[in-house]
């Protein structure tokens, strides 16, 4: 009962022609240029697919069946230069043109939501992880570089900045809570998060002691490294510096433990965990 269609979110028509041929009930849209780094590579790239994508599916989902749920995928992100904890009521202060992408398509949902009465929700998802993340984002990009390091199969993993902090949750509970959006009377937008924060090296010192790899860090700032067996498996690359950064998200996600009865059932710990026995 799984069929796959080809489509581009950047391509209005097919998006149109697609939900006149699925006639769908509900909408999740998760297609994006979701890594922030790149963002400031390719930020018109960015912006067409984030925002205007998103605003291509509200308009078809208008003009063919108001009645068809949908659910935009927010980020954490938005909330950028504001401080932690970060609620549905925190101020918006993005700082990439990811951001402000994402924050455009968040507020294009609530525009159709109050204006045609759509049912648009806007989930707003902390990191999430999962074996299957990209290896460019920092935890996969940790978790394989540690396991091709002890397999001898690459001798160093470059980073830039060690020291943002992150709310890294499961995508396994956050993709189940997508859903459970969709299936309340009344649309509504949350903030999802595990309501903890560690740093890019805490996770990194996390990870290292779960795959039995002693590490020891020497040096300050740009000359950091962590060895292992005496030797540096982890330098930093200023290259993995972004012009601008996010330096602390953690999220309250008391709301939707309220409506919703919605709690991870991961943590920081069997996050990890699940990767390295995946990846493994
Ligand atoms: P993001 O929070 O959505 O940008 O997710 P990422 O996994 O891409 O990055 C998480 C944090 O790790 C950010 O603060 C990055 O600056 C930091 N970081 C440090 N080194 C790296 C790296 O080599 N790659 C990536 N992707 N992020 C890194």
């Amino acid at each position: 009962k799984f069929f796959l269609y080809y489509g581009d979110i950047t391509d209005g028509l097919t998006i149109t022609q697609l939900i006149r041929k699925i006639k769908p009930t509900e909408i999740y849209n998760l297609a994006a240029q979701s890594h922030v780094a790149v963002s400031f590579e390719l930020p018109e790239y960015t912006m067409v697919t984030n925002a205007l994508g998103t605003l291509k599916i509200l308009e078809a989902i208008k003009n063919i069946n108001p009645k068809i749920k949908f659910y935009q995928a927010g980020t954490s992100e938005m909330f950028g230069l504001s401080p932690p904890p970060q609620s549905e009521n925190t101020p918006f202060s993005p700082i990439s043109p990811y951001a402000v992408s994402k924050l455009s398509a968040h507020w294009m949902t609530i525009t159709y939501r109050e204006a045609y009465g759509l049912y648009a929700c806007n989930g707003i998802l902390f990191n999430h992880e999962s074996p299957i993340r990209g290896e460019t984002f920092v935890t996969q990009k940790i978790i394989k570089g540690l396991i091709n390091i002890k397999k001898n199969k690459q001798k160093k993993i470059f980073l830039g900045n060690l020291y943002a902090k992150r709310d890294w949750g499961h995508a396994k509970d956050y993709v189940q809570v997508m859903w459970k959006m969709l299936q309340q009377n009344k649309p509504k937008d949350y903030v999802v998060a595990t309501g903890t924060q560690y740093t890019v090296k805490d996770f990194i010192n996390l990870a290292t002691k779960k795959l039995n790899m002693p590490i020891i860090w020497k040096g300050k700032k740009l000359k950091e490294k962590a060895y292992y067996n005496n030797k540096p498996i982890i330098e930093i690359d200023s290259r993995y510096f972004r012009p601008s950064e996010v330096d602390s998200l953690k999220g309250n996600s008391k709301k939707i433990k309220k409506d919703l009865n919605w709690k991870p059932k991961y943590n920081i710990h069997t996050l990890i965990e699940d990767m390295i026995k995946k990846i493994k």
